[in-house]
């Protein structure tokens, strides 16, 4: 933890210590980050030390962390049933001095130790997945906030658009404004907090954990069924017989129903349709028109402009044909004229239903934030004098690493680096200091006996008992007390099954 060394030209005022910029504060003020103050002379961490309990009222827990700081004494026990995590433990600085709390418990009859501290993560960002088919930017293309690049448009994923935001280069290697903007930016965005991106020739788009994405200001409501081609092999047999053509389109794989296996294991007869773009296989085709925001995420309005003209040897007046995109969003329906040219008429009301199934299978279209970082040499320093054999012990499933008591997903590989999602976190775990990097909880659980073995900082070990509410945390709103999410993974909860490294922890 901090020590808060006095000195300067008054006597008064205190060094901060807990990262590098190593802030003097004067009485009754705070250090550059707010994370630390100068109180009557002490050195103290302001945001409140957030510990997690599940031993009561385990259903509440619909509602994330239910706060129950106000009915509590500040008694803490050492049941295994109350989890001290590290938002809001403080840091250490430089990381060879032990992590601010090494705290002891006693779990189903085997004596274990959770090592938790605040680490400082200059090498961190986040990757957002954006639930939404429109066309945000093309890969590579750099992301802004504030004017300032901090991240780039990477590979799109499933019915999603994909970022990532932050990291060394962003937060070090560019200009001061360009550091503090991607810093601003990870830390709204681990917080939950709305954040307006703008992408190089592209939208620009305001991401929210947890909530839908607004792209170029309209809300988005789902991600799509599938792509056009699944979306055929789903709702095939519900147009047969209704409609004599559907296209699906999608600006990666549009769909046609007469050419795609689907409809030739129902029969459906040949519509002599042509449509623009490259044929992938029987009734796929790519490429069909430029990404955009329109329909199934091309650059359309008209669904008619990746047509060409009707086969006059196959197709027939009053041919039905049914375009739709891939959420259903967007429909037309067309009937062909005598020169066999689509005139639009409205969708009869037995094709309804399909495009009303279509939206029906839609999911909510949000936006989801995981942070990412790395436990590097330094933060593992203050776990044990040998950094590497915890990097071990979290391969050998011994250590849990957890991020604000919440599961994280540890990569395979060298070092310890982890993605936790934010929505599975209390809120406010994150903050920051102006070198400029992000504050992150990081806590690592294991066997008293293992963290011997690995060299840990025994002698610091002490009961969750023997904190007091004054040791607890240093200032007067005292400890938050918030209920476990119930579903996530007990912290504390046995080590036995616990999956090896790579998988979610
Ligand atoms: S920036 Fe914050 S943590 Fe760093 S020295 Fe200043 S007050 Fe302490």
């Amino acid at each position: 933890m901090a020590n808060g060394l006095t000195k300067g030209a008054s006597e008064d005022v205190i060094r901060c210590d807990a990262c590098p910029v190593l802030c003097y504060i004067k009485p009754g003020r705070t250090g550059s980050c707010d994370r630390y103050g100068n109180h009557e002379g002490r050195l103290v961490r302001l945001d409140p030390h957030v510990v997690l309990d599940r031993a009561v009222e385990r259903g509440e827990s619909v509602v994330p962390f239910l706060e129950r700081s106000g009915d509590w004494d500040g008694t803490l026990v050492s049941h295994g049933e109350t989890f001290v995590t590290a938002i809001g433990a403080g840091t250490t600085y430089p990381d060879y001095k032990p992590a601010p709390f090494i705290i002891s418990s006693h779990v189903e009859g085997v004596d274990m130790v959770t090592v938790v501290t605040e680490g400082i993560f200059s090498y961190c960002g986040v990757k957002v997945k954006i639930d939404t088919d429109r066309h945000l930017g093309a890969e590579c293309s750099t992301v802004r906030a504030q004017g300032e690049a901090v991240g780039h448009v990477t590979t799109s994923e499933y019915g999603s658009q994909m970022l990532s935001l932050g990291g060394v280069r962003h937060l070090t290697g560019g200009s001061r404004h360009e550091g503090t903007a991607t810093c601003e930016t990870l830390l709204d965005l681990c917080n939950g907090k709305a954040v307006e991106l703008k992408i190089d020739d592209g939208a620009k788009v305001v991401v929210e954990a947890g909530k839908p994405p607004v792209v170029d200001g309209a809300q988005e409501e789902r991600m799509r069924v599938g792509c056009g081609s699944a979306t055929i092999g789903m709702f095939a047999k519900q147009w047969f017989g209704k409609v004599d053509e559907v296209v699906v389109v999608d600006d990666h794989i549009t769909g046609v129903l007469s050419e795609h296996q689907a409809g030739k294991l129902l029969g459906v007869r040949e519509t002599g349709i042509k449509l623009k773009g490259r044929r992938s296989t029987p009734g796929r085709y790519f490429q069909v028109a430029g990404p955009g925001t329109s329909w199934g995420g091309t650059d359309i309005d008209d669904p008619l402009k990746i047509l060409g003209k009707f086969n006059g040897k196959q197709a027939w007046p009053g041919l039905r044909l049914l375009m739709v995109s891939t959420t259903g969003e967007q429909y037309a329906y067309f009937e062909l004229d005598d020169d066999l040219r689509p005139q639009e008429k409205e969708l009869p009301a037995d094709l309804r239903e399909s495009v009303a199934r279509i939206e029906e299978n839609c999911e909510p279209a949000l936006c989801s934030v995981l942070f990412m970082g790395g436990a590097g040499g330094s933060l593992r320093a203050g776990v044990t004098e040998n950094p590497v054999k915890l990097t071990h012990s979290v391969r050998d499933a011994l250590t849990r690493v957890t991020c604000g008591g919440s599961p994280v997903y540890v990569w395979p590989g060298g070092g310890i680096t982890f993605m936790a999602d934010v929505t599975r976190m209390p809120r406010n775990a994150f903050g920051y200091v102006p070198t400029p990097a992000l504050v992150a909880p990081i806590e690592f659980t294991l066997k008293l006996a293992d963290y011997a073995a690995l060299g840990g900082y025994v002698e610091n070990v002490r009961p969750l008992s023997s904190i007091t509410r004054d040791q607890f945390v240093h200032n007067e709103e005292g400890p938050r007390r918030l209920t476990a999410r119930s579903d996530n993974p007990w912290p504390l909860a046995s080590q036995q099954n616990a999956p090896k490294r790579g998988k979610k922890q």
